[in-house]
C-alpha cells in the first residue's frame, strides 16, 4: 500500500499518510491544525523532479496507485 508524504501549506507540519482508498484523501486533513490544503510529496520510490509524472506510470494522477497503467490518460 501506497504511503504518501504531505505537507500542510498552512502550518508546514510535514506527516506520512496510508492511503488505502480515494475516500483516504477525501478526508486527509492536516493532523496538527485540521487544514486540508496539503502538498503531496512523493514517496521514496518515486523521483522528487518535475517530471516525475512521466517517470512513475503506476501513479495515477488522480492520485493513487493506478491498478491499470496506461488507463487513465497517462500515457
Ligand atoms: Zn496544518
Amino acid at each position: 500500500m501506497p504511503i504518501y508524504e504531505y505537507i500542510c501549506q498552512d502550518c508546514g507540519t510535514k506527516f506520512e499518510k496510508l492511503i488505502r482508498r480515494d475516500s483516504d484523501l477525501e478526508t486527509l486533513a492536516c493532523p496538527s491544525c485540521g487544514e486540508k490544503r496539503l502538498a503531496r510529496e512523493h514517496s521514496t520510490f518515486a523521483p522528487k523532479m518535475g517530471s516525475s509524472r512521466q517517470n512513475s506510470p503506476a501513479m495515477c494522477p488522480s492520485g493513487g496507485a493506478c491498478p491499470t497503467p496506461g488507463k487513465c490518460g497517462m500515457n
